[in-house]
């Protein structure tokens, strides 16, 4: 008989019913030491006190307005964005799929508008860029697309890191390229500096445009405000979701002002999108990691975090291979099988999430302590040792 629930998710027999900073406290009392920020949302940790003031003090006023008016809230996050980052326009989604469905949307028009035939789209393998038509067409893994076909037409996938492909790839029939400057399902995998310069290059050579998906790797995650700042370059389009709502369900899509061109007045739209609950969360989020004290402390403690795990994986040869990743957008390439690791930690009361490439991932709330981080690596020790005990009497 099927689940009431529909069974798209292997689950952790694991409830929590409490958050507090890095901790999730579940139904029996155990407290858990949680790397995973539900998948690099919770940037600011469990229960803020600013973004819990923020929710609570929107509640009590208004929840929801229809986009056919002004929403106050949603100036203020678009001034903000617009501020911090290359864009000149924002537009406010509920979820990174979301906003994957208007950057296609956004990238396709603006090639219809100068009446050019453009609308391929170049994407990465390995690439994740969320569930719908689209963005399973866009990282065309056979994991993800199998038996959902027909798919969306005008994706083409190139070998991640082949840069002979890439450039083969963008053509003048290309509208876009879109890639995660960190892949963060793929397995942790940052793009070099050099990799994002040429393609910012083959775009401006052949006019197509370039999109960064910065759903995960955005948002103080690197120790920037968004990752391709390390690169010094800018894309023409860029997609941020996850951190952003610190839990609330928020995403949006950056462009400058040529990207964006296209879309004219009802050519795209949301119910919920940028409803003042979801800005007032936003804006608070905002006004804790735009700030370079804030991001240099992030900076500051991912070091030690890292230092710590090169000697952890040292210390294991056998469950770990190595570390990547780039400040708390961490990865552990596992020896011994990544899930196997999720599970130890588990029991060690840790939380982590695996990712492809038999990786676990480690994502921590950007407000870790010094002390949380050292517990965290103690407590990976311990599930490390559970691993090799495992493996012994195997
Ligand atoms: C999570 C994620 C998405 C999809 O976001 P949802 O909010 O789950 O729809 C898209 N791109 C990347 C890089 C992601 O990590």
């Amino acid at each position: 008989m099927i689940p009431s629930i529909l069974p798209t998710y292997n689950r952790a027999p694991l409830s929590f019913v409490r958050g507090e900073g890095a901790w999730l406290i579940e139904e029996d009392g155990r407290r858990f030491l949680d790397l995973g920020a539900g998948i690099a949302v919770n940037a600011l940790g469990h229960a803020h006190p600013a973004l819990v003031q923020a929710v609570t003090d929107q509640a009590s006023k208004l929840w929801h307005v229809s986009n056919l008016y002004r929403i106050p809230g949603q100036q203020e996050l678009a001034d903000r964005l617009t501020e911090a980052t290359f864009a000149d326009t924002v537009f406010f989604t509920n979820s990174g799929t979301e906003a994957m469905e208007l950057a296609v949307k956004m990238v396709r028009k603006y090639w219809y508008e100068k009446g050019e035939d453009r609308s391929e789209i170049v994407a990465f393998t390995g690439a994740f860029h969320g569930r719908s038509s689209a963005a399973i067409a866009a990282a065309g893994s056979e994991k993800m697309t199998k038996g959902f076909g027909p798919l969306l037409p005008g994706f083409i996938q190139v070998p991640f890191g082949d840069h002979d492909a890439t450039s083969a790839a963008i053509t003048d029939r290309t509208a876009a390229v879109i890639i995660e400057p960190v892949q963060g399902e793929g397995g942790i995998i940052p793009v070099p500096d050099q990799c994002l310069k040429g393609l910012r290059d083959l775009c401006d050579q052949t006019g197509a445009l370039l999109i960064f998906d910065e759903v995960q790797c955005g948002m103080g995650r690197t120790g920037r405000l968004f990752a391709h700042e390390w690169a010094g370059v800018t894309p023409d389009i860029m997609m941020v979701a996850k951190g952003i709502g610190g839990g609330f369900p928020l995403g949006a899509v950056l462009a400058t002002e040529a990207a964006a061109s296209g879309m004219t007045a009802g050519t795209h739209g949301s119910t919920y999108g940028g409803n003042p609950l979801a800005m007032a969360v936003g804006n608070a989020v905002m006004k804790i990691v735009a700030d370079d004290d804030f991001l240099a402390e992030v900076n500051r403690k991912a070091g030690a975090f890292r230092q710590k795990l090169e000697g952890l994986v040292a210390a294991h040869p056998d469950v770990f291979e190595a570390v990547r990743g780039q400040c708390l957008m961490l990865g552990l390439k596992c020896k011994a099988t990544n899930t196997d690791v999720v599970a130890a930690a588990y029991g060690e009361t840790l939380l982590t999430v695996p990712a492809a490439d038999n990786v676990i991932r480690l994502l921590p709330p950007l407000t870790i302590t010094d002390d949380e981080i050292a517990e965290a690596v103690t407590r990976l020790d311990r599930a490390a040792q559970a691993v090799e005990r495992a493996k012994e009497t195997a």
